[in-house]
């Protein structure tokens, strides 16, 4: 029977990886295995910096597991979801021989990833629908049946599209694909989104693997905790592909703060916050002269065409306030991403905005 390890590149399937010395189980109380000072810096006031952490501290990732709603066993902790992409592009992929499938515009982490791996990017473009995109699942199956697509990169919510995936149409994907490429269903803004997560169906989709990270909705992008959720024998395998002792201590106390049961209610209300201002902002760009196009958005910022995208950016660049200019994606030529901010700064957005149809 055919497992998701057989995608995994031959050479590293028994691969042990680095044998740190957190690597085994040993009991004791003095502990003189990796080299660390005995006394702590004297700079370091929390005491907690001298000894290399736990790779993968388990109070984290069962934590992590219950919001996700998984076993901590499918949950593999690094820095940022980036480093979950590029985990599974140097575990699967063979250099110079395999392919990843992304869907542009996208996240430009994927192919950046692929690059450095010598992997080729097969892109299978959105399908323009004017205010929303769609995934063209039919050919994606096609393309990843046809070259060796080893991991197809799917975003959803998208960045910088802002629409969700249908979760049955990925679910249907993943089948064609069993036995054959991974599905990534990158979900870095989820908690923005109504529908459900991917992580569901990880029991009957054993080729599938998600992302997710406290950097959006959770405001913890500075600490750089990212998750993998897939089959716990793939977690496994890329956690020995992955750095010693990638979590800093400070790092995981910060995860585990924010993720403490009021803290989690505070992070809800700011999400639904967010959720709302999406709202306000689409109906204020749709009824402004000089917007062409407001897509639709299950994300956290909102994507819209402009008549003249620069002077947008100017305008709002002169009163303070940056936004992304994502013109230099394919399709995105008139294109401008903004990002939700508070209320008081959504509505200096739309005030700018406003001024400029004012003829000078
Ligand atoms: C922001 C973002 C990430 C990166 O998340 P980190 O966990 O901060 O590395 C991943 N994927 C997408 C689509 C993003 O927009």
């Amino acid at each position: 029977m055919s497992t998701v390890l057989d995608l995994v590149r031959d050479d590293l399937r028994t691969f042990a990886g680095y044998r740190s010395a957190r690597s085994d189980r040993l009991v004791g109380d003095v502990w003189l295995n990796a080299n660390e000072a005995p006394w702590t810096n004297a700079g370091d006031t929390s005491g907690s910096a001298r000894r290399y952490p736990d790779p993968q501290p388990e109070a984290l990732r069962e934590t992590l597991a219950e919001l996700y709603g998984c076993a901590a066993g499918q949950v593999l902790v690094g820095r940022g979801s980036d480093e979950g992409i590029d985990l599974l592009v140097r575990a699967l992929c063979r250099p110079g021989q395999d392919a990843v499938l992304v869907t542009s515009p996208t996240f430009g982490m994927y192919a950046v990833n692929a690059r450095l791996h010598g992997t080729r990017v097969v892109d299978v473009p959105l399908v323009d629908e004017g205010d929303t995109w769609r995934c063209d699942f039919e050919s994606i199956a096609a393309a990843a049946l046809r070259e060796p697509v080893k991991l197809v990169f799917l975003c959803s919510p998208g960045n910088p599209t802002g629409a969700a995936l249908p979760v049955a149409e990925v679910l249907q994907l993943a089948q064609r694909l069993r036995g054959r490429t991974l599905v990534v269903v990158d979900e870095a803004y989820v908690e923005y989104a109504a529908g459900e997560s991917a992580v569901a169906h990880l029991a009957t989709r054993p080729n599938i693997a998600v992302l997710r990270t406290l950097s959006k909705a959770h405001a913890l992008a500075g600490e750089r905790i990212g998750s993998v959720i897939a089959d716990a024998a793939l977690i496994e395998v890329l956690r020995r592909c992955q750095a010693p002792y990638p979590l800093p201590v400070s790092c995981v106390a910060a995860a585990l703060a924010a993720l403490s049961p009021s803290t989690r209610a505070r992070t809800q209300a700011g999400v639904e916050t967010v959720v709302a201002e999406r709202t306000r902002l689409q109906q204020a760009l749709a009824r402004m002269a000089g917007v062409r196009r407001v897509c639709r958005s299950d994300a956290n910022f909102v994507l819209a065409r402009f008549d003249r995208p620069q002077a947008v950016f100017d305008n709002l660049l002169a009163a303070g306030i940056v936004v992304r200019d994502v013109r230099a994606a394919p399709g995105l030529h008139d294109a401008l991403r903004i990002s939700l901010g508070t209320p008081e700064q959504n509505t200096r957005v739309i005030e700018v905005l406003d001024t400029m149809q004012v003829p000078a």
